[in-house]
């Protein structure tokens, strides 16, 4: 079967491997739906310790399929049903996930190998973390489970209701989430972003306003500008950081009204850091909240959501390709041409 196998940064091949045999507690499933995300184009240019300790290695985590063999000791899966897993289980035993905070499990294990016609889903993930797919829901729009999953996480940590003002900082496939699901839950969403052809989606998604930063260079310039869409020029109720970058942590807090929370929500690369004015912390009470990941009970009401059309996975996929146009999408992405494609086997 086909398979992209990632060698180190920038070298990720699409080769001829032989297919997997699910061993006890887990499935095989042929996959009909991988989508990119922006952890791939990360791992992609930089490699991924975590995800990546041996090389070469399986690629991609976004995928929806139907199931075509089971290992020993599966009852839930049967051949032929159309299936959907998240990229990861937590163990259930760990310190953190005794305290109910799963997405800290210290030994949350990783799927890698959705580019590929077939992969083996781990039997901690076939437990816990796999599920039939609601009739109706197909497997592009389902793909993008993962992502989702993590944003109903910052969703609920966020603390956003009926009537807040929200600016989204960030308008790429997990902005895009935040706008739709913050819409659904009442508030007023301002999206954030340099990109004109990305705001318009956000317009889509939900967002009543839009700011276009490019070109505003200076710090300064950019709050105001945030900052004067708000309710009385006074700031968010909430911010959510999408972006990844320090300078959006930073952005994201000065953007807050007082007493406001800001969820920090992209992940910016290693060894960096952002500050915070410590008077404007102290005397305006912020609440910074950093957010990782997701847990069994965000990825089931993320499914939800698929289902019920709350929010249309379809939206979120600028194109759907061949999967032997992995690296072409991945290097659209990088040039910032599209954000997140769907590949079909
Ligand atoms: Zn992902
Ligand atoms: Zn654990």
């Amino acid at each position: 079967m086909k398979a992209a196998m990632f060698y180190g940064p920038g070298d990720l091949r699409l080769e001829d491997i032989p297919e997997g045999t699910p061993g006890p507690g887990e499935i095989a499933v042929e996959v009909k739906a991988a989508a990119t995300c922006g952890t791939d184009l990360k791992s992609y240019r930089r490699g991924h310790p975590k995800l990546f300790p041996i090389m070469p290695a399986r690629f991609g985590h976004e995928f929806a399929g139907v199931v075509s063999t089971v290992g020993a000791g599966v009852t839930k899966f049967s051949p032929g049903m159309r299936v959907v897993a998240a990229n990861t289980a937590p163990c259930g035993q760990c310190w953190a996930c005794t305290l109910g905070r799963e997405s800290l499990c210290e030994n949350l294990e990783f799927l890698n190998g959705a580019f590929a016609e077939q992969v083996v889903i781990p039997a901690s993930i076939v437990a816990r973390n796999t599920y039939e797919l609601p009739e109706g829901l197909s497997f592009e729009a389902a793909a993008p489970l993962e992502p989702l999953a993590t944003v109903v996480h910052g969703m609920a940590e966020s603390g956003i209701a009926l009537g807040d003002a929200v600016v989204v900082h960030g308008a790429g496939p997990i902005g895009l989430m935040f706008v739709r699901l913050a819409t659904l839950r009442g508030a007023t969403v301002v999206s954030v972003d340099r990109s004109a052809w990305r705001l318009e989606q956000a317009r889509t998604a939900g967002a009543t306003e839009i700011v276009n930063i490019a070109g505003a260079d200076a710090p300064d310039e950019r709050i105001a500008a945030i900052k004067a869409v708000t309710p009385s020029g006074r700031g968010a109720d909430v911010g959510i950081e999408a972006a990844g970058h320090p300078e959006v942590w930073e952005q994201t807090v000065a953007t807050l009204r007082p007493g406001g929370t800001a969820v920090l929500f992209g992940g910016p690369p290693k060894g960096t850091s952002f500050s915070v004015d410590t008077a404007a912390m102290h005397y305006n009470e912020y609440t910074l909240k950093g957010v990782f990941h997701h847990t069994p009970r965000h990825v089931e009401t993320a499914i939800r959501l698929l289902g019920n059309g709350g929010i249309d996975g379809n939206s979120l996929v600028t194109e759907t390709r061949p999967l032997n146009r992995l690296i072409e999408s991945l290097e659209d992405m990088a040039a910032g041409r599209g954000s997140k494609y769907v590949l079909i086997p």
